[in-house]
């Protein structure tokens, strides 16, 4: 076989074979074809796509890169949840929980995003003590006593998508379905979930920027766990507004610890909710009405705040001891009026120059920077109230006009959109 023939037959919009997906896949791990070849390569799926098919091969010989994991022996429904990455997303760390006080298991490995924002592993990190890298053994007994873990991915985790998703961001290749798609589902196959719940971010601070694209992107991912007999659900959410108050990773786990001390931010409660009450309707067989019933009565009643602590101390982690030096400035309104529109990806771009975010996996990141948003959609605004603060440790130029215009304020208020869009089986 030969690379260029492949790239020419995926040019040519033919179909390939699952021989020639794996040639082209083994052959850039075990570099011997380079990143100028493989590029071709991924601008002929890039602009040809891939069919169904194509797509199931791609993630198959991915997921056969790497290491599996088997968590039949855990004798509860396990259930693993994924986020495509937003602004301000710390679902992960409220839903596991809860999730695990309903008798259901959460088995997490998480990623240090690139981009933005932090990814759950970066947020997690801002916990003192928190080990984010346990043996597979701890792992399984934390997930048998506690009921949930959150890890950082395994480097020996589907080896290819690693390798391919690196040159993918280098060369610009990242929102293409097909890739996308098998990217994920390579991950989450191999890391051992019956159940593999998404929910997946559409708009301004989110890979999909629309609800046609993430549509046809969740319809994909839940064709691809047919073939491995994998229950997948996707849930698309806005991702237009920033997902509850807190932005940087210190910040976020504050949130966490807020929400579940009853003090929450109304979109955010709403989507936790929801994706627990799926989550545990999915897996215990019962209506999403009544797995939400549950779902209040471990957050109103305390149970998932405790669980929530004893996962933390159980990894290690001291939530009294946050990584969040940092400057404080309060931002006030200049003007009177509603809220109605807060755009989520000005406030990430200037989290990300505040320090927040990472270019490079190896880059360094400020776990305590980011920013608390007093004023959200909707909110009612006076001159002089308290818009929001911004936390520092640099200096970054306008960062006071930067954080003002991500505010719209209007006279009328206009009807705030719903989070949940859509839910996709
Ligand atoms: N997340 C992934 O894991 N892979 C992608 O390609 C995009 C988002």
């Amino acid at each position: 076989m030969k690379a260029v023939e492949i790239t020419y037959k995926k040019n040519n919009k033919e179909k390939l074979s699952y021989d020639e997906i794996k040639y082209m896949v083994n052959s850039y791990v075990k570099n011997k074809i380079s990143d100028s070849t493989m590029s071709e390569f991924l601008w002929a799926i890039y602009y040809n796509g891939l069919s169904i098919e194509e797509t199931y091969y791609l993630t198959d010989v991915m997921i056969k890169s790497g290491e599996t994991i088997d968590l039949s022996h855990i004798d509860k429904k396990v259930v693993d949840k994924h986020s495509t990455g937003g602004v301000g997303d710390k679902i992960t760390l409220i839903v596991s929980p809860i999730v695990a006080c309903a008798g259901v298991c959460v088995p997490k490995m998480s990623g240090r995003s690139l981009g933005l924002t932090g990814g759950t592993v970066d947020k997690l990190e801002s916990i003192e003590g928190y080990k984010l890298k346990i043996s597979k053994e701890d792992f399984i007994k934390e997930l048998k006593t506690v009921g949930c873990a959150v890890i950082s991915q395994s480097d020996k985790i589907a080896v290819a998508d690693k390798k391919i998703y690196a040159l993918r961001d280098e060369i610009g290749a990242v929102d293409s379905i097909p890739l996308i798609a098998s990217s994920i589902m390579s991950k989450k196959i191999a890391s051992g979930s019956d159940i593999i719940i998404i929910d997946l971010k559409v708009g301004a601070g989110a890979f999909m920027k629309n609800i046609k694209d993430a549509t046809l992107l969740a319809k994909t991912m839940v064709k691809i766990g047919k073939y491995y007999n994998k229950k997948v659900i996707c849930t698309l959410s806005d991702m237009n507004t920033p997902l509850g108050r807190n932005i940087g990773n210190s910040l976020e786990v504050k949130e966490v610890i807020d929400f579940f001390n009853g003090k929450h931010d109304k979109r955010l409660y709403e989507l936790a909710v929801y994706i627990s009450s799926l989550m545990i309707s999915t897996a215990r067989g019962i209506s999403q009405r009544k797995a939400k019933q549950i779902v209040v009565n471990l957050i109103e009643s305390g149970h998932a705040r405790n669980k929530f602590r004893e996962w933390i101390k159980y990894q290690g982690g001291d939530l009294k001891n946050l990584k969040d030096r940092a400057k404080k400035y309060i931002v006030m309104s200049q003007e009177n009026g509603y809220v109605n529109k807060v755009d989520s990806l000005k406030l990430a771009k200037l989290v990300y120059d505040l320090g927040a975010g990472r270019h490079k996996k190896t880059d360094k990141i400020d776990y305590a920077v980011g920013v608390i948003l007093n004023k959200t959609i909707g909110s009612k605004v006076t001159k002089g109230e308290i818009l929001g603060v911004v936390f520092y440790n640099k200096k970054v130029k306008d960062f006071e006009e930067r954080f003002v215009d991500a505010f719209t304020i209007e006279k009328k208020k206009r009807p705030v959109k719903k989070i949940i869009l859509k839910t996709v089986k």
